[in-house]
C-alpha cells in the first residue's frame, strides 16, 4: 500500500504523527474513535490562499460547515477571515467566537424568517437570497424593522463543476441560486424593494472541483452579468465566488491555489470591486484524521473486512458521495503484506464503509487505523445513529495537545428526553 502524508500529518520512524505529536500516544489517553485536527494546517492553508491573491482587493470567509468546531473557526477568525455561515445555528456557534456580524456571511437556499430577521438585527454584512420569494420577504422583514438590509443575489450560472452530483450546485438543475436572466429582473426592480440594498453578486457552483475551468466558466458569465448591471446604474461592491476549491484525497490530479490565482485574477482585475471567497474544505479537509481500532478482521467468502470501531455516523463521506479517504495504519509494518479488504464500522447499515475494496497492510486486532483527510465534512455531518457518542476532537498545535470537544456521553444522546 502507499501513504498519505501533507506538511503536518506525517510518519516519523514508522509512527504517525500530527505535528510534533505520536498519533498512538493520544490513542493513549482519549481513547477511539477520536478525530484529531493540526492547527499549522489550517493557518498554513490560509495564509497560502491570502497569499495567492494579495494583489487583489479581497476577503475570505470561511465556510464553516466544513468544520464548525469552535476552536477551528476561531483559528480563521484570528488569521483576519470572515465567516460564511448556512443557518441561525451556524451564526450562533460564529457569534461565539467574538467575529465582529460585519464579518459574517449569511447564506442558505431555504433561510427561514427568524433566519433572515436575526441576520438583520445583528448586522451581518451580507444576506444571500436565493429565490425571487426570499428577496420579497427580506424586503419585508427589513421594512417591518425599518432599515436597508445589504443583499447579494446568488446568481446559478448553468455551469457543470464535473464534480460528484450530491455536491455539484451551478447546475440550473440544481436547487441553488437564481437563474442569470431572473437575476437580472430582480436587479433591475431594485427601486421597488425600499429596504434593501443590493450590495454584490454571489455564486457557488460546487464542491470539490478538481480543474480551474468550471470556475473561469462560471466568473466569466457572472461578469457579463455584472458589467450589465454597471450599465443600468448598478455599482456593486462585492463579487463572490463561493468555495468549492478541490483537495487531494489521494494522488488524484488537482490544481494548486497559485495556478488557480494565476487563472482567475485577470479576470477580477477587470471588475472594479471587492472579491469574496468562500473556501471550507480547502482550508480543513486535509487538517484532520479520525483514527479508529481494529476490531475484527472477517472473511465471507472470498471478501475480507476489516471491522473498525469508528462509523458512518462519525464520517458519512464515503456512503453519501462515494468519497474516498485513505486509510492507513498509525505504525508503518513494511514486512508485513497487503490485502484487500473493506473497512467497515459497527453500524447496522449496508452503507456503513469506510472504503471497499482497498488494498492495505494486513492490521490486527486491536492496532489501528487512521482515515485520512477527515477535517472537513467530517465531525460537522456526524450523528447519533444507533445510540453511538461522537468523538472528541482534539487539536494539535506543534507539541501542544488542546481538548476542543471532548468525547459525548451518554447522558447527552438523552438530553431534555421524557418518557411519557
Ligand atoms: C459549502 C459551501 C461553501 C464551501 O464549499 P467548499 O467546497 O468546502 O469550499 C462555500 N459557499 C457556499 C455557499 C457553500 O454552500
Amino acid at each position: 500500500m502507499h501513504y498519505f502524508e501533507t506538511e503536518f500529518i506525517k510518519y516519523k520512524n514508522n509512527e504517525l504523527f500530527i505535528e510534533n505529536v505520536k498519533a498512538s500516544d493520544l490513542i493513549k489517553e482519549f481513547g477511539t474513535p477520536l478525530y484529531v485536527y493540526s492547527k499549522n494546517h489550517f493557518i498554513s492553508q490560509y495564509k497560502k490562499f491570502e497569499q495567492a491573491f494579495s494583489e487583489i482587493n479581497h476577503q475570505i470567509f470561511y465556510a464553516m460547515k466544513s468544520n464548525f468546531n469552535l476552536s477551528v473557526i476561531n483559528t480563521f477568525v484570528q488569521l483576519g477571515s470572515g465567516i460564511d455561515v448556512n443557518s441561525e445555528g451556524e451564526l450562533f456557534r460564529a457569534l461565539k467566537t467574538g467575529i465582529s456580524p460585519s464579518k459574517i456571511i449569511l447564506t442558505g437556499v431555504g433561510k427561514t424568517r427568524e433566519e433572515i430577521r436575526l441576520g438583520i438585527e445583528k448586522k451581518v454584512m451580507m444576506i444571500k437570497a436565493e429565490s425571487e420569494e426570499e428577496v420579497e420577504l427580506i424586503n419585508r422583514i427589513a421594512a417591518g424593522m425599518n432599515v436597508t438590509a445589504p443583499v447579494a443575489l446568488r446568481v446559478n450560472p448553468d455551469v457543470d463543476a464535473k464534480t460528484h452530483p450530491y455536491i455539484s450546485t451551478g447546475l440550473s438543475k440544481n436547487k441553488f441560486g437564481i437563474d442569470s436572466s431572473a437575476a437580472l429582473s430582480i436587479y433591475k426592480r431594485r427601486n421597488e424593494f425600499k429596504n434593501i440594498q443590493f450590495t454584490g453578486i454571489d455564486m457557488h457552483i460546487g464542491s470539490q472541483i478538481a480543474s480551474i475551468e468550471p470556475f473561469v466558466e462560471a466568473i466569466s458569465k457572472l461578469s457579463e452579468l455584472y458589467f450589465e448591471l454597471r450599465d443600468e446604474g448598478l455599482d456593486l461592491i462585492h463579487f463572490d465566488v463561493g468555495g468549492g476549491i478541490g483537495v487531494q484525497y489521494n494522488n488524484e490530479k488537482s490544481f494548486t491555489i497559485e495556478e488557480f490565482a494565476e487563472k482567475t485574477i485577470p479576470l477580477f482585475k477587470k471588475l472594479s470591486c471587492k472579491i469574496l471567497f468562500e473556501p471550507g474544505r480547502f482550508l480543513t479537509a486535509n487538517g484532520g484524521v479520525l483514527i479508529s481500532e481494529v476490531l475484527y478482521n472477517k472473511q465471507n467468502g472470498n471478501k475480507k473486512f476489516i471491522i473498525v470501531d469508528a462509523a458512518m455516523n462519525d464520517l458519512l463521506r464515503p456512503t453519501i458521495y462515494q468519497a474516498y479517504h485513505h486509510i492507513q495504519p498509525l505504525q508503518q509494518h513494511n514486512e508485513r503484506v497487503d490485502i484487500v479488504a473493506d473497512i467497515v464500522g459497527p453500524v447496522c447499515e449496508t452503507g456503513d464503509y469506510f472504503a471497499r475494496d482497498r488494498e492495505i497492510t494486513k492490521t490486527h486486532s486491536g492496532e489501528y487505523l487512521a482515515i485520512m483527510s477527515a477535517g472537513a465534512y467530517g465531525m460537522t455531518m456526524s450523528s447519533n445513529y444507533n445510540g453511538r457518542r461522537r468523538p472528541p476532537e482534539i487539536i494539535v498545535d506543534r507539541d501542544n495537545i488542546f481538548v476542543s470537544r471532548s468525547r459525548e456521553t451518554f447522558e447527552h444522546l438523552l438530553w431534555d428526553e421524557k418518557i411519557i
